[in-house]
């Protein structure tokens, strides 16, 4: 018996620990475990706990036509998982358990943890390179140094591309069925999640559905990504990012896609190379995190971030996350993560800019504000771009070049028309004025029920200017 440890890779088709376990002819069990209190200190969306548990029931749809059942198990946190699965591994008398490779600090230490758990009991324990086009510590400098800036990253990614084979792997054959794997079948409980969970019913949660999703983007879609990525009111991107961070798709698939889809997707400036240079910033965020532990301990990645003095003003805080800012395209965006629990990425960075250098609050109450309300919630993807809004992460956005949220409403949401659909109470505000209700309400003696921006961006601006000019010539210590 071999049993296949499902985490961020609630997928049936391109899974490496599943194709490897299924080589031979043994049967296959999955097995996921709910971790509650640690996915609670991860701040888990409850949006995105809905989206694993929706997906889950598919799976285990999906997986029965296999001959595989898929087992759900509850355990407190990844300490006790890793338990847990040695615990079950040697009840159904497994020779090997597989899962695929989790970068991050907890999830790295929680596999240690699991192998020799497994080897005490002798079972052998298989993890594999599944989550990125490139694993970590694959792509390196001429050095032979992990890279820190993303471009030349992107340019030694895309040379390993050439004549490396990318197609996704294909579902494993259907096992023969034995009367321990029926016993364990005629034994499975429906799924109940003690975390908290939302409804996704949005979202396509089976595989059939996901794959026409992503295959209908790649057909229809990108080759205008260029043109139209940065216009939240065009639903441009491909919204799929909720199914790569739980690995209901994994990048391969949406690479293949892409390949046999646009022949132009090595021409630079193509939407085609646009859009997989966004599936690259993905695995560079990755790389990030698993070269560097002391990010997944909340440091940031420059020494000096650790100096910046932030405000931190609660009431200032809460309007952010309630969208009450009296800024409209930040307030908007906040509408659309509190609604949907997904936001368009030009939003991600404005709202991350507005918090960390106009309300002057420290980047990781946002990150963590964010992880709790994303349906699509990565640590490495999310710290990623906080450190790069807040300007002490690699490649970071230099601090001195400070978004004006009002002039990014106009020129990324021109008519207002994002800005209208999540923002009501400016519905008679003409376009032109839609960015900056209050001068238009003010001269016309209008009443709105909306709220007047909470802070000046010119003299926030200055100040963030001051601060963190300040963090840089503070004498500093290496980040542990
Ligand atoms: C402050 C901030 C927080 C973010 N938090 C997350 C997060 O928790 N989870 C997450 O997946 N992305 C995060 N991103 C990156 C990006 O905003 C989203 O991946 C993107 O908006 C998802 O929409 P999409 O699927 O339509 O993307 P598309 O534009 O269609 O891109 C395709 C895929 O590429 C990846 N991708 C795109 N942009 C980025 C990027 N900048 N960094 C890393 N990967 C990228 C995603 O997996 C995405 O699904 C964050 C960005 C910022 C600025």
């Amino acid at each position: 018996m071999h049993l296949v440890w499902f985490r961020r890779d609630l997928r049936g088709l391109d899974n490496r620990a599943l194709s490897a376990a299924s080589e031979a002819s043994v049967p296959v069990v999955g097995i996921f475990i709910e971790t509650p209190e640690q996915w609670a200190s991860h701040h888990l969306a409850p949006k995105q706990a809905g989206l694993i548990k929706a997906r889950l029931e598919a799976l285990r749809e999906e997986l029965r036509a296999q001959n595989i059942p898929l087992v759900v198990e509850r355990a407190a946190d990844f300490s006790q998982s890793a338990e847990k699965v040695a615990d079950y591994a040697h009840r159904i008398g497994a020779a090997a358990v597989f899962a695929n490779k989790e970068y991050e600090l907890n999830e790295s230490k929680r596999d240690e943890q699991a192998r020799v758990a497994l080897a005490d009991k002798g079972i052998a324990w298989y993890a594999y390179d599944d989550r990125n086009l490139f694993a970590p510590d694959t792509i390196k400098s001429g050095k032979g140094e992990p890279y820190k800036v993303f471009t030349p990253f992107k340019k030694a990614c895309l040379r390993a591309l050439d004549g490396m084979d990318a197609s996704p792997r294909q579902k494993p054959p259907k096992r023969e069925i034995n009367s321990a794997v029926d016993a364990i079948f005629s034994q499975l409980k429906p799924i109940h999640f003690d975390y908290p969970t939302e409804d996704v019913s949005d979202w396509a949660s089976d595989e059939k559905g996901i794959l026409a999703h992503m295959r209908r983007y790649c057909r229809e879609q990108v080759a205008d990504y260029k043109r139209q990525r940065d216009f939240p009111a065009v639903d441009a991107t491909s919204q799929l990012s909720p199914y790569l961070a739980i690995g209901a798709l994994s990048p391969r698939q949406c690479l293949a896609r892409l390949q046999e889809e646009h022949a132009d997707w090595r021409e630079p400036d193509t939407g085609a190379a646009t859009w997989l240079s966004e599936l690259i910033w993905r695995d560079f965020y990755q790389e990030v995190s698993a070269q560097n532990p002391a990010i997944s301990k909340k440091y940031s990645f420059l020494a000096w971030g650790e100096s910046v003095v932030w405000d931190n003003d609660l009431t200032l805080f809460e309007a952010w996350k309630a969208g009450k800012t009296g800024f409209p395209i930040v307030d908007a965006a906040m509408h659309q993560l509190n609604q949907t629990g997904w936001m368009h990425n030009r939003l991600r960075m404005i709202v991350a800019s507005f918090l960390t250098k106009d309300l002057l609050i420290d980047w990781r109450w946002g990150e963590d504000y964010f992880m709790s309300k994303l349906i699509d919630g990565d640590f490495a993807s999310n710290n990623g771009g906080w450190q790069w809004s807040a300007s002490v992460g690699t490649d970071a956005q230099p601090y001195f070049r400070i978004f004006n949220p009002t002039t990014q409403g106009e020129r990324f949401d021109s008519d207002g028309r994002f800005i209208r659909r999540w923002l009501p109470a400016l519905k008679q505000v003409p376009g032109k004025h839609i960015h900056q209700p209050w001068q238009w309400a003010d001269h016309y003696a209008q009443t709105l029920d909306y709220p007047r921006p909470v802070v000046d961006h010119a003299t926030q601006r200055k100040k963030a200017l001051a601060i963190f000019e300040a963090a840089k010539n503070q004498p500093q210590e290496q980040t542990p």
